[in-house]
């Protein structure tokens, strides 16, 4: 830090450079804020930054809020594929593209075999195991089988992440007190924007399941996909979105859109040209800046990035990427060259905190009679 704070005291020899940085939009200093007060403007601001000048801020906002050098790593399965009633337009999922994605949907896969995929995950260093379905919402028949992944993958001591569709209260409560950790809903784009993307749900569907997954006590994963042909002002409605929530997400994963072949998205990007990953690298850094406290994941689009690319991602505050060879449908960069860039980045991994759920087992041994008690948040 002392590097850091050299800077951030102005001296005698301070440049007329650093004055200019420290007048742009207000850094957040409270380690306990989740979301910082920018207005639509300031967050427009920060996009316009020269790109060395909004870097150096959201590291510098990111030391104050985290361990410099450390990252969280994430694994993700896919426990039920395919065929999804969505019609996202960038997801080959969506049973609306299959006759042109051709994906090969599967039915739930067994409790065993995603036990046995969270134990692998674990020795290889992740500390939080998502699982992904491609469904609409659970249905009833459905949330005693995740009920259980979550407790069989939570007693393994990982941190447990699920994305299912979208949950009502009392499916967010029973989630909840299984002890899912995070939950993921991902807004994916501006109001304005999702129009274009998905018509099957609507937006305030969307902030509707996050109140419900927020008000649970779970913590909230919701994030992005960058590069779907929206605008900048796009990208800086998303961001303010966060910030008009009661609380930030604790996890958001910015991810880089994959086109793939045969879906609306995907064709009209392989068509167009893809967006700058520049532009992706200063929606990271400007996420960092006003969520000083959440989690910014790498997510969907780093397979194909170079080390230097990534580097910049991690210098513009991103602290969490998946590991694994495969998201839910597309490719991920290899375990293999995650670790060895870590190794030449200096990267640390960080250690799993998994939340305690909000009834465990108490067995009286006298009686043997088992109850339940309530944890304390
Ligand atoms: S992104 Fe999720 S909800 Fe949308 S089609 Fe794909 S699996 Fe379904």
């Amino acid at each position: 830090m002392a590097g850091l704070l050299s800077i951030t005291e102005p001296t005698a020899n301070t440049t007329d450079t650093v004055d200019d940085f420290f007048a742009t939009p207000t850094l957040t200093t409270d380690a306990t804020d989740t979301s910082s007060k920018h207005s639509r403007e300031q967050i427009a601001q920060l996009f316009d930054l020269p790109l060395m000048d909004l870097l150096l801020q959201a590291q510098t906002i990111h030391r104050q809020h985290f361990k410099a050098n450390e990252v969280q790593i994430s694994t993700l399965l896919s426990i039920k594929t395919g065929n999804c009633p969505e019609d996202c337009g960038y997801c080959a999922q969506s049973g609306h593209h299959r006759d042109k994605t051709k994906l090969q949907a599967e039915k739930r896969i067994d409790v065993d075999k995603v036990i046995a995929a969270a134990k692998r995950a674990k020795s290889s260093g992740s500390s939080r195991f998502c699982m992904g379905a491609a469904w609409k919402h659970p249905s009833a028949k459905d949330m005693p089988y995740v009920v259980e992944l979550v407790k069989e993958v939570k007693a393994l001591g990982l941190e447990t992440c699920m994305t299912l569709g979208m949950l009502d209260t009392n499916q967010a409560t029973q989630l909840a007190d299984a002890g899912l950790d995070y939950y993921n809903h991902n807004l994916d784009t501006s109001r304005r924007y999702y129009e274009q993307v998905v018509s099957t749900r609507s937006y305030d569907e969307r902030l509707d399941t996050i109140t419900n997954v927020r008000n649970s006590g779970m913590n909230v994963c919701s994030g992005n996909i960058v590069g779907m042909g929206e605008s900048r002002d796009d990208r800086i409605d998303w961001v303010h979105e966060l910030l008009k929530m009661p609380k930030a997400p604790e996890s958001i994963p910015v991810n880089l859109l994959v086109p793939v072949s045969g879906t609306p998205i995907g064709d009209k990007i392989l068509a167009e040209g893809e967006l700058s990953v520049l532009e992706w690298i200063r929606t990271i850094a400007v996420t960092r800046i006003c969520c000083p406290s959440s989690y910014v994941r790498l997510s969907a689009g780093r397979e194909s990035l170079s080390d230097a690319e990534q580097a910049l991602a991690f210098m513009g505050g991103a602290n969490s990427f998946f590991y694994g060879d495969k998201l839910l449908t597309t490719g991920n960069a290899s375990q293999s060259g995650d670790d060895r860039l870590m190794r030449e980045l200096g990267l640390t991994k960080q250690f799993a905190a998994p939340r305690a759920p909000k009834h465990l087992p108490v067995v009286d041994a006298m009686s043997g009679h088992q109850s339940q008690v309530m944890m304390a948040e």
